[in-house]
């Protein structure tokens, strides 16, 4: 029997790559919830609305179909976005739209569509707590702020990418605050969720942990 998997978390607690290996060993679908809001953001920078500006946002996203493909790319607007999504400054637009709650109902709806038959394994700051309330099992994915810049620094230097640590460091408080902070839906670990502190954990550990809560509540299912 096919379950769904909700995993919340801080940015850059390897959610996104714990649930990627998770998907692959289970046969599940991983959403990265992360990816639509970054979306929504890319979409207000490219039709040139204030990220503040709730209504016109809305308004567009209401007639504007988004599809999320298994493989994690998106197509909106007659875009499929998926490198796009992933650079510092999206970052910021997205925790910033994400603070909407028009965004957040839409984005809601949208992923509770998606999971509706199971076997899903949804990563974000609000599954746990708002969009999979029932999710058979749930985990806060956290780590250390400076465990987290640390692990960013070194993905972006073997990537090619710019890697300073105390910028990435500052980048990862900032949204943690924005995240944890507003009013609709912040990010906070669900009373039923198991808390997995990554900061001395590998990626292989992290899921193996996570592998035993699935096996000891698929068993009694
Ligand atoms: O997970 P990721 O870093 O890609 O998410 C980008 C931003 O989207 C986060 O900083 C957070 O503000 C927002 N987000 C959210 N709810 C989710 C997933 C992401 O508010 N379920």
């Amino acid at each position: 029997m096919k379950i769904n998997i909700a995993i919340d978390g801080p940015s850059a607690a390897g959610k996104s790559s714990v649930a990627d290996r998770l998907a692959e060993k289970l046969c599940y679908v991983h959403l990265d919830t992360g990816s639509m809001y970054r979306a929504v953001a890319y979409l207000a920078q490219k039709h040139g609305f204030s990220l503040d500006d709730e209504e016109k946002i809305v308004a567009f996203l209401k007639e504007t179909p988004m599809e999320v493909d298994p493989d994690g790319t998106i197509h909106v607007d007659g875009e499929a976005l998926k490198e796009q999504l992933y650079g510092n400054e999206i970052s910021l637009a997205a925790s910033s739209v994400s603070a909407l709650q028009g965004v957040r109902e839409a984005m809601v709806e949208k992923q509770q569509e998606i999971s509706a038959k199971k076997g899903y394994i949804l990563d974000g700051r609000d599954i746990g707590t708002v969009v999979l309330k029932d999710a058979e099992v749930k985990i806060y994915l956290t780590a250390s702020a400076e465990a987290r810049a640390k692990r960013r620094t070194d993905q972006n230097l073997a990537k090619g990418l710019p890697g300073d640590y105390e910028k990435i460091l500052q980048e990862i408080i900032r949204r943690d605050y924005q995240d944890t902070h507003r009013q609709h839906s912040p990010l906070r670990q669900a009373e039923d969720a198991v808390l997995v502190d990554s900061s001395d954990l590998t990626l292989d550990e992290v899921v193996e942990k996570i592998l035993d809560l699935i096996k000891e509540k698929t068993e009694v299912l």
